[in-house]
Formats: structure tokens, C-alpha cells, sequence
């Protein structure tokens, strides 16, 4: 049991208890339980914790390498060729310190894109947080469909016999997107999705150019196209979006019509300059889940979904020319309980029965000093540092900022990246 003493929570002074891995009592009777470890928390505002729904979480070791090129140039020259030197190992370490990184920055759960999918879960359940991770799939001939193929019948025996026995992460089935994967590939993923009741992550109309070469190969917009293979319907509320920044109002009534979820990346759409206009007002009328993400940190730069939060609200404020727009309650509810709805997590916000996922911030941060709103303070003012305490399923995984073999993590993440990167164009 943990017991939070005297917290801020909806600015309110209360006390939180949490039982086994959920949320038992919330209240300022709640009474400390004699077997409990006490948190002091009359320093300390509770919020909680956020899930990153699109990531590529060991690219954080490329943090920094090749920024400012163009996407052809960067992944032709400067990350295929050394993504050639990945093994487990590097897989592992670069994978534990993206979430540290997420830890230290109030993130618990996340959705992962990219390779060795079992060494990126072992090193998100060493950290004790909660990561949906998959291959990335990626088909240009009949000889990589074929690879494709092959992949997705090996990962039969391993989805079935991980996700029974693992609590915090889960094999999941990932797609790179709808023009870098052929429909054979694309409907055999599907397929996977449904038989297994797993996730099916894809980035999906990112940049105007995805849109215009689907239009003339296939006539139709990208959310059309996986329509009319059926996948649309097969994956329904299973189906992740990532980025999904340029939308025709049909494509947000496909999406709203199968339940489908989207993934707001500001971050990355802006360095990538894909475009700034995400339809986040129109998305949520129609009643698609809207998520947020920082995707990985070779376009992102880090992991801090407080700066992704921020950045999402003042881009909707920005270019709707409307200081309404996208509020800062709304920007929280959007990086916590929409992403758990996602990830099919019962978390997302404090309540009592829901998951044990949260975060203390510190009140003596400097965006927390005056405190007139912490929501305000923490959306628009602060930054990942002011996170103090991170619980996630009813366990301490950071208190007074230190993450255990954080030391180890660093050191580990310097040895490796240099085996990971030999060539510097
Ligand atoms: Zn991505």
C-alpha cells in the first residue's frame, strides 16, 4: 500500500491511497492505513501520468544526429545505414534510456515503433513502466513482402505466450505506413490484429506528399484506401494513427465511424515542417479519441510530453487565431486518459478503481511559484524537470527525481551508441 499525504490534487488538499496496482481512496478522511508507505505530499500537486501513443523509443540514441536535412537525405545517408549496426544490446540500452527519460518527465505509458521488440519490453518492464511495442514493417518490393510475411508467422508463438504473461508491456502489430507497406502486407497485419485483439500502429497522412501519391496509384485519400481493404473495420478501436495531420472530412468520418484513434506528434510535424494545421476540433466533434505523442527523438529531439502538450495547444491557438482553442484541462485529458484509452489501459486520470498511475509535481518548481492554476502552470510553465515522484501500477518508479540504474542507463547508452553509429556523412 502507498499512502499520499496532504496532496494538492484539483486544487484541493486530500489524500490518495493505492492498493495492489489501483487507485483505492481518495479523500481528505481518508486515514493512513498502519502498513502503508507514506509519501509527504503537502509539497507536492498530483496529476496523472501521460502515455507517449507514438514513439521510436531506442532512436532516442540518435538524439541530434543529422537534424536539419531533409527526410530523403537523413535516412538515405545518415540513419539506414548505421540502423544496420542494431542487436539486442543496443536495442536494450537505447530502449531503457528512452524510458528513464519518459519516467523523469511523467510519462508511464507508451506506444513503441520500431525493432527486437521483446529487448525494447524487457527494458520497459526494468523500469517499471508500460510500453505497447511491435516491428516496424516496411515492404518496397515483392522480396521485402515476403520478409514481412515471414516476420509476422514468427511472431505468432511469441504474441500469445508474452502477452499472457506480461502485465506492464505488450506485443502489439506495427505497420511503417499505408505507402511504405504493400495491401498484402498491410491486410496480413490486419488480419494478425484481430486474430490476436492487438493493436495495429501506423503512421498514417503525415505529409502531403503520402496524400497525393495514394491519389494517383490508388484514387483515393490514405484512410480510404485502408478502408476499402477492410481494414478499417477489422482493426476498428484497435487502430492507431500516428501523426494523421492532413485529413479530408471523409477521412475523419472514416475514422470516427470504426472507432479509430489519432496521435498528434506537434513536435515532429513542425521540424519536419509535414504541416502545423493538425484537425484537432474537428477530429474531437466527430468523436475520434485524439492522442498525443513526441514521436522519436531523432525528430522530436526528446521525450517530454509536458513541452508536446504545450506546443499542441499554442499550434491550435496559433493557426485557428482563437486564445480558446484547445484549453490546457483539455491538452491534459488529451495526453492522459484519451492515450489510455488507446493503449486499452484503465488509467489516465486519479479517480478511485482506476489504475495506479501518477506523478508528483513539486510546488517549489519555479513554473509552480505563484500557483494560481497548477494545470496552467503545468501545461504552459513547466518542464519534465518539475516532476518529482512517479508511481506507476502501485509502484515508486522515481522519488526526489532518482530512477533506480538511471547511472548505469547513461553510462551503458554512451558505450553503446558508438557501436550503433560508424558512419558520420
Ligand atoms: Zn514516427
Amino acid at each position: 500500500m502507498i499512502y499520499i499525504k496532504n496532496v494538492l490534487l484539483n486544487e484541493q488538499r486530500t489524500n490518495i491511497l493505492i492498493d495492489g496496482n489501483r487507485i483505492s481512496a481518495i479523500g481528505a478522511d481518508v486515514k493512513q492505513p498502519a502498513q502503508a508507505t507514506v509519501i509527504d505530499g503537502t509539497n507536492r500537486v498530483a496529476f496523472p501520468t501521460f502515455a507517449n501513443v507514438h514513439t521510436h523509443a531506442t532512436m532516442t540514441l540518435f538524439r541530434g544526429f543529422g537534424d536539419d536535412h531533409d527526410l530523403g537525405d537523413w535516412l538515405n545517408n545518415w540513419i539506414w545505414p548505421n540502423e544496420r549496426n542494431l542487436n539486442p544490446e543496443i536495442i536494450y540500452w537505447g530502449a531503457k534510456l528512452a524510458a528513464v527519460e519518459m519516467i523523469k518527465s511523467g510519462t508511464t505509458a507508451c506506444a513503441d515503433m520500431y525493432f527486437f521488440p521483446t529487448d525494447v519490453a524487457r527494458a520497459f518492464e526494468d523500469c517499471g513502466i508500460r510500453a505497447m511495442v511491435s516491428n516496424s514493417y516496411v515492404s518496397f518490393n515483392a522480396e521485402m513482402a515476403a520478409g514481412v510475411r515471414k516476420s509476422i508467422e514468427e511472431l505468432e508463438p511469441t504474441i500469445e505466450e508474452w502477452n499472457k504473461s506480461h502485465q506492464l508491456t505488450q506485443i502489439t502489430i506495427n505497420v511503417h505506413a499505408s505507402n511504405t507497406v504493400d495491401d498484402d502486407s498491410l491486410r496480413l497485419a490486419s488480419e494478425f490484429c484481430a486474430r490476436h485483439n492487438t493493436l495495429y500502429h501506423i503512421h498514417m497522412n503525415e505529409t502531403q506528399a503520402e496524400i497525393d501519391t495514394c491519389m494517383e496509384r490508388f484514387g483515393c485519400r490514405p484512410y480510404e484506401h485502408l478502408e476499402q481493404l477492410g481494414i478499417m473495420e477489422q482493426c476498428g478501436s484497435r487502430l492507431i494513427g500516428a501523426h494523421s495531420l492532413h485529413l479530408s472530412d471523409n477521412e475523419i468520418a472514416i475514422l470516427a465511424k470504426y472507432h479509430a484513434n489519432v496521435v498528434h506528434n506537434p513536435n515532429s510535424n513542425l521540424k519536419l515542417a509535414s504541416g502545423h494545421q493538425f484537425l484537432y476540433n474537428e477530429l474531437r466533434d466527430a468523436g475520434v479519441n485524439v492522442t498525443l505523442g513526441t514521436d522519436g527523438c531523432s525528430s522530436s529531439n526528446n521525450l517530454d510530453m509536458i513541452e508536446a502538450a504545450k506546443v499542441m495547444s499554442l499550434l491550435q491557438k496559433g493557426w485557428r487565431k482563437d486564445p480558446l482553442a484547445l484549453p490546457a484541462t483539455e491538452v491534459l485529458k488529451v495526453a492522459t486518459a484519451n492515450g489510455y484509452k488507446a493503449l486499452r489501459l484503465d488509467g489516465g486520470e486519479i479517480a478511485v478503481g482506476k489504475l495506479a498511475d501518477l506523478m508528483l509535481v513539486d510546488l517549489d518548481n519555479l513554473a509552480f511559484v505563484p500557483n494560481n492554476n497548477s494545470i496552467s502552470n503545468l501545461i504552459y510553465a513547466a518542464h519534465g524537470d518539475a516532476v518529482n515522484t512517479v508511481i506507476c501500477n502501485g509502484a515508486i518508479v522515481m522519488q526526489d527525481r532518482h530512477v533506480k540504474g538511471e547511472e548505469e542507463t547513461i553510462r551503458e547508452a554512451r558505450r553503446v551508441v558508438n557501436q550503433l553509429i560508424t558512419i558520420r556523412p
